[in-house]
C-alpha cells in the first residue's frame, strides 16, 4: 500500500486524484491533504479518507476548518508553512503536487527534500526552477513522475527506449477553446467563452492558459526539464480531438505515441502506480467511432505565447520564472474582467523584454524573479485602458 499526500486535493487534479483513491482503496491511503481557501470540500474530504495532517494557505479558512473539524482528531496548519510541513509528512511515499500556479514551488521542493517522490501535475514550478528542482531530486534519491497528459505521453513512449536514441519529442495540443477565431474576434472574447474547453474539464487558470496557448508554452518548459531534451528537439502540433496525448521520433525516424480518451484518472494512476497499470473502469477509446484524427501545425500570429515559452527557455535562467509569473497576474486580471484576452499575451511578452534574466542558482532566485515579475505586470494591467 502506498502512503499518499495531495497538495491542491480540492481541484480539477485533486478531485481527480482522490477518485482514483476511492476505486483502489487496497491501493493508497491518505496521509495529508492541502487547499487554498475551499474549507467546505476540504472537510468532506477529511470526513472520507481520514489524513492525519491537512493544510489551508488561507488562515481564515483554517480557523473555520477546526470548527467545522472539533469531532475530528486531525492536525490542521495554515498558510505555506503548513502546506510545507503536510508536503513532508514522515510517513509519506509520494506527493500528488496539483496546486495550481508558482504557490506550488516552496512545498513541492519540501516533498523533495523530505525524499517523497512526486507525481506532478504543477507545472508551474517545473517552468520556475526546473534544473534546481531534477538536481533536488537526484540528491535526494526520488523521482518525479509526470501528471500532465502530454508529459505522461512521452514517459509512456520513452519506457523502454533510450534516451539518446530520441530525436525529438511532440507534444500535441488541443487549440483550446478559441482555435477557430480570428484575431479580431480574439479581442474581445469573454473570460466566459475562453473558459468553454473542447475536451478537458480543468480548473480555471489552465482552461485559460489553453486558450491562449500559453499552456503549450509552459509545457515545453516542462518538457525541457522533465526529460533533459533541449528546446530545439521539442516540436509542437495541433491535435484538435486530444486523443494522441504526445508523441516520440526516435534517430530511426519511428514515431511511438500514447492515446486515449481525455480523461487525467490514466495518467494521474500511471504517475501513482508507477510502473503497474491499475484496471480503471473507464469508457474504452474506439477509433472505429472517431474514424479520422487531424493535426496543424500551431498559429504563431494570433497565439504568441507559444512562441514566449521557447523564447524563454532560449534566454534561460531566471526569464522561464519571469514568464510565468507575468502569466498568472495577466490571466486572473482577464478573468476578474480588467483586461482583453489579447493582451494576456502582451502583458507577458512586455514583463519579459523588461527581465534581467539570471541564474537560478538558489530557489531564491526563481522566487526573486517571480515577485518582480509579478509587480511588472500588475503595473502593466493597471496601466491599461479600461
Ligand atoms: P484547480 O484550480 O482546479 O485546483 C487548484 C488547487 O490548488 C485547489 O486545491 C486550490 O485550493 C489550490 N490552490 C489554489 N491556490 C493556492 C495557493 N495559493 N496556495 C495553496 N493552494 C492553492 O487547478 P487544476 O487542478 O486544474 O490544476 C492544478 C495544476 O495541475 C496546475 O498547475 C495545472 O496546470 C496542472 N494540470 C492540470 C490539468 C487538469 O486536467 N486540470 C491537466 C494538466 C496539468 P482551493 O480549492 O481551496 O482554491
Ligand atoms: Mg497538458
Amino acid at each position: 500500500m502506498k502512503t499518499i499526500v495531495i497538495l491542491g486535493s480540492t481541484g480539477s487534479i485533486g478531485t481527480n486524484t482522490l477518485d482514483i483513491v476511492d476505486r483502489f482503496p487496497t491501493e493508497f491511503r491518505v496521509a495529508g491533504l492541502t487547499a487554498g481557501s475551499n474549507d467546505a470540500l476540504l472537510e468532506t474530504q477529511i470526513r472520507r479518507f481520514k489524513p492525519r495532517i491537512v493544510a489551508l494557505s488561507d488562515p481564515s479558512a483554517a480557523t473555520r476548518l477546526r470548527q467545522r473539524c472539533l469531532d475530528l482528531s486531525v492536525e490542521i496548519l495554515a498558510g505555506q508553512e503548513g502546506l510545507v510541513q503536510v508536503a513532508s509528512a514522515t510517513e509519506a511515499d509520494l506527493v500528488v503536487s496539483a496546486i495550481v500556479g508558482g504557490a506550488g514551488l516552496v512545498p513541492t521542493l519540501a516533498a523533495i527534500r523530505s525524499k517523497k517522490h512526486i507525481a506532478l501535475a504543477n507545472k508551474e514550478p517545473m517552468v520556475m526552477a526546473g534544473k534546481l528542482m531534477q538536481e533536488e531530486a537526484r540528491r535526494h534519491g526520488i523521482r518525479i513522475f509526470p501528471v500532465d497528459s502530454e508529459h505522461s505521453a512521452i514517459f509512456q513512449s520513452l519506457e523502454g527506449h533510450r534516451i539518446t536514441d530520441v530525436r525529438r519529442v511532440i507534444l500535441t495540443a488541443s487549440g483550446g477553446a478559441l482555435w477557430t477565431l480570428t484575431k479580431d474576434e480574439l479581442q474581445d472574447v469573454s473570460a466566459e467563452r475562453a473558459l468553454q474547453h473542447p475536451n478537458w474539464k480543468m480548473g480555471a487558470k489552465i482552461t485559460i492558459d489553453s486558450a491562449t496557448l500559453m499552456n503549450k508554452g509552459l509545457e515545453v518548459v516542462e518538457a525541457r526539464w522533465l526529460f533533459d531534451i533541449p528546446e530545439s528537439r521539442i516540436d509542437v502540433m495541433i491535435h484538435r480531438e486530444s486523443i494522441v496525448h504526445s508523441l516520440v521520433e526516435y534517430e530511426d525516424r519511428s514515431m511511438i505515441a500514447q492515446l486515449g480518451l481525455p480523461d487525467m484518472r490514466t495518467p494521474i494512476s500511471y504517475a501513482m502506480r508507477y510502473p503497474e497499470r491499475l484496471p480503471l473502469d473507464l469508457p474504452s477509446l474506439d477509433l472505429t467511432e472517431i474514424g479520422t484524427l487531424t493535426f496543424c501545425k500551431p498559429d504563431h500570429d494570433r497565439f504568441p505565447c507559444l512562441d514566449l515559452g521557447y523564447e524563454s527557455l532560449k534566454i534561460g535562467g531566471t526569464m522561464p520564472a519571469a514568464m510565468n509569473a507575468a502569466n498568472e497576474v495577466a490571466v486572473e486580471a482577464f478573468l476578474q474582467g480588467g483586461i482583453r484576452f489579447t493582451d494576456i499575451s502582451d502583458i507577458i511578452r512586455s514583463t519579459m523584454l523588461a527581465h534581467s534574466a539570471r541564474e537560478v542558482e538558489n530557489i531564491e532566485a526563481a522566487l526573486d524573479a517571480d515577485r518582480w515579475a509579478r509587480e511588472k505586470a500588475e503595473s502593466l494591467v493597471h496601466a491599461l485602458p479600461r
